[in-house]
């Protein structure tokens, strides 16, 4: 034991312990996810691969020793690639990959034992990897729209281990059916070269995306209000924000729609906070019944709710509003059999010329939306620089 390849191993497999440990507790601790359970038992899989090589020489017999090695090796790789599609929600590869590791398996047993064969037994643990390593860091890059920055890195860091587990692939077999000593010794250069730190590597790089993905899960509840599902106010700020930076950019039309449930308190006087808090979800769905994608919907208060309608004129938005209040109207709330009547009243703004952000449209919008409580709520107002006029009947706005 007192080669340099033997203290590397050593190092090796204290790391792949630790490791395993970490992603125990980041399964225990951080919700339970499936792939963090993966990645701890496929590293407990490299704590016990690195141990049979530190103790090569306790084994009966090389074959005993190398099955043994390349079994664990083999586990390591077939469950960090089921971690990845875990995490990924990969639907490309078949959920059970045990039967390709088994094939692979059989061949470094026929290569060992039936015809022994240096080059394709030493071969095959470095190519299966490269090969799971290429999948891996397609499926990261590949399954969300916007790539974050984690996932850029553990894609480049992926596919370059992947390309030296190749190189090292194809050395070893290189070999010959009786083990060509130069290519061996290439192989060993190059493998323990890149090996050590592209795996301590790899793994910290996980462990980053994980950190990513809790921090990206932390953003999405921050921004979401708990009862209705929709963004609360701090959501909606921020998207108001990019609503008017586009805007602005495409020279395009926004308008802002609030909207408060008339004498809300009653319905929480009259049938219970519960009764109330259905109601608003109730309220939440009929809001959305026809949003666009691109349309911004929060409950920016108790019983107040923002839509901000990109690319939308005064006229359009102002049908939109009388859509959604008669809707409210005409679907009341089941609880417990009774039947809940509800109304809401509407305020609505566009962007101006004048305007320098969204809080200022949405102050107009709020202006309206009070002159509608007043003038006896289950309304529609337009900001006070446009006025309503009765077109053939139906409700046109126009610049004062
Ligand atoms: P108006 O027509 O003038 O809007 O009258 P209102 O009764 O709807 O308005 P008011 O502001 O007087 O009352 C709003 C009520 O909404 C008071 C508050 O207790 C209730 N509320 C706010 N948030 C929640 C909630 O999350 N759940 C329930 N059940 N009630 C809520
Ligand atoms: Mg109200
Ligand atoms: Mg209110």
């Amino acid at each position: 034991m007192t080669s340099p390849v033997a203290y590397i191993l050593v190092a090796l497999a204290g790391i792949s312990a630790m490791l395993s440990v970490i992603f125990f507790m980041a399964w225990f601790t951080l919700g339970k996810k499936p792939y963090a359970m993966s990645w701890a038992l496929a590293f407990l899989a490299a704590t016990l691969q690195w141990t049979c090589n530190i103790f090569s020489e306790s084994f009966p017999n090389f074959e005993a020793y190398w099955l043994t090695g390349n079994a664990f090796a083999l586990i390591l790789i077939t469950l960090g690639l089921r971690g990845h599609c875990q995490r990924t929600n990969c639907q490309n590869l078949p959920d059970n990959l045990w039967p390709y590791t088994g094939a692979v398996y059989a061949v470094i047993v026929w290569a060992t034992i039936i015809q022994p064969h240096i080059g394709v037994r030493t071969a095959m643990v470095p190519l299966a990897a490269s090969l799971t390593l290429f999948l891996t860091a397609l499926m990261i890059y590949r399954h969300r729209e916007e790539t974050r920055p984690a996932e850029y890195a553990a894609t480049i860091l992926f596919a370059v281990v992947a390309v030296s587990q190749t190189i090292a692939g194809v050395m070893a077999f290189m070999q010959g059916a009786n083990g060509d000593p130069a290519y061996f010794g290439l192989y060993m250069h190059f493998n323990f070269l890149t090996l050590p730190a592209a795996y301590t590597g790899m793994a910290m790089f996980v462990v980053f995306m994980l950190a990513s993905d809790l921090s990206e899960e932390m953003k999405a509840i921050a921004v979401r209000d708990q009862l209705t599902g929709l963004l609360n106010r701090r959501g909606f700020n921020e998207q108001s924000a990019k609503t008017y930076a586009l805007a602005r950019r495409r020279n395009l039309p926004v308008a802002v729609i609030l909207t408060d449930i008339d004498r809300f308190k009653q319905i929480n006087d009259k049938h219970g906070h519960e009764a109330g808090d259905l109601a608003l979800k109730h309220f939440a769905r009929l809001m959305q019944v026809s949003r666009r994608q691109e349309d911004v919907l929060a409950r920016v208060g108790g019983e107040e709710f923002a839509l901000i309608l990109p690319g939308t004129s005064l006229d359009d938005a102002l049908k939109v509003a009388d859509v959604l209040r008669g809707r409210v109207e005409i679907a009341p709330l089941d609880y417990k059999g009774e039947s809940i009547q509800m109304t809401a009243s509407f305020g609505i703004a566009t962007l101006s010329v004048s305007d320098t952000c969204m809080t200022e449209v949405i102050v107009r919008a709020d202006s309206a939306l009070y002159r509608s409580k007043r003038s006896g709520r289950n309304r529609v107002e337009l900001e006070s620089s446009q006025v309503l006029k009765a077109v053939n009947g139906t409700l046109k706005a126009a610049t004062a």
